[in-house]
C-alpha cells in the first residue's frame, strides 16, 4: 500500500505541459495532453503520442486505439481510473507522423517525473517507440511482447499499440493474450527477463 499520493504533483506536471513550448509541437496542438488515471496506481501504460481526438479533447486515447484498451482493460477486471494512461510524447504530432527524436527527447523529463511520481510497479509499453524509450531500442516487439523485462525495480512489459491491433485480427488476438498475461504478471511477484 503506497503512503504517498502524489496528485498534488502530478497537477503541477499537468499544467507545466500545458504551457510547454520546448518543442514545435506546441505551435499545432489544440490540447497538450498530460495523461490521467490514478496517482497510485500500479500499473502505467505508456502510449505513442496524442492522436485527433486526444488532441481535441486533451485526454489520452480516448479515439478508437482508446476504446480497444478500454476493452482490454476491462477484459483483466481493471478500469481507467484503476491505472495511469500517458504517451511519450504529449502533444500531437501533425497528421499523427511518428514523433522526431527530438521531440521524444524534449518531453521525456515529464514522463520520468509521472513514473517517479505514481513509482508504478509495472509500466507496459503501447507501440515500438514507447518501447524503443523505455526498455531497449535494439529490441523487436514482435519478439518480446508480452515479456517483462525489470529495470531499476520496475517490470517493463512491452505490447504492440492498440492501434496497430485494430484492423488485424491476428494482432488482436496476440493483444488480448498478453493482457492477460499482463493481468498474471500483476497478480505475482514473478519477474521473467
Ligand atoms: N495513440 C497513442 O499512442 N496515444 C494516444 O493517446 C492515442 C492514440
Amino acid at each position: 500500500m503506497k503512503t504517498v499520493d502524489g496528485r498534488q504533483v502530478l497537477a503541477e506536471l499537468d499544467t507545466q505541459i500545458k504551457i510547454c513550448l520546448l518543442c514545435k509541437l506546441n505551435e499545432t496542438r489544440k490540447h497538450a495532453v498530460p495523461g490521467e488515471g490514478s496517482s497510485t496506481a500500479e500499473i502505467m501504460f505508456v502510449g505513442e503520442a496524442p492522436g485527433e481526438q486526444e488532441d481535441l479533447q486533451g485526454r489520452p486515447f480516448v479515439g478508437a486505439a482508446g476504446r480497444f484498451l478500454n476493452e482490454l482493460l476491462a477484459d483483466i477486471g481493471l478500469r481507467r481510473a484503476d491505472v495511469y494512461i500517458t504517451n511519450i510524447v504529449k502533444c500531437r504530432p501533425p497528421g499523427n507522423r511518428d514523433p522526431f527524436q527530438e521531440e521524444i527527447e524534449s518531453c521525456n523529463d515529464y514522463l520520468l517525473a509521472q513514473i517517479a511520481t505514481i513509482t508504478p510497479r509495472v509500466v507496459c509499453t503501447l507501440g515500438r517507440f514507447a518501447m524503443g524509450l523505455l526498455i531497449n531500442d535494439k529490441l523487436k516487439i514482435s519478439g518480446v511482447h508480452g515479456r517483462a523485462f525489470q529495470k531499476s525495480g520496475i517490470l517493463y512489459v512491452p505490447m504492440y499499440h492498440p492501434a496497430a491491433a485494430l484492423h488485424n485480427e491476428a494482432l488482436r488476438s496476440e493483444v488480448v493474450d498478453d493482457f492477460r498475461s499482463l493481468a498474471r504478471i500483476l497478480r505475482s511477484e514473478t519477474v521473467d527477463g
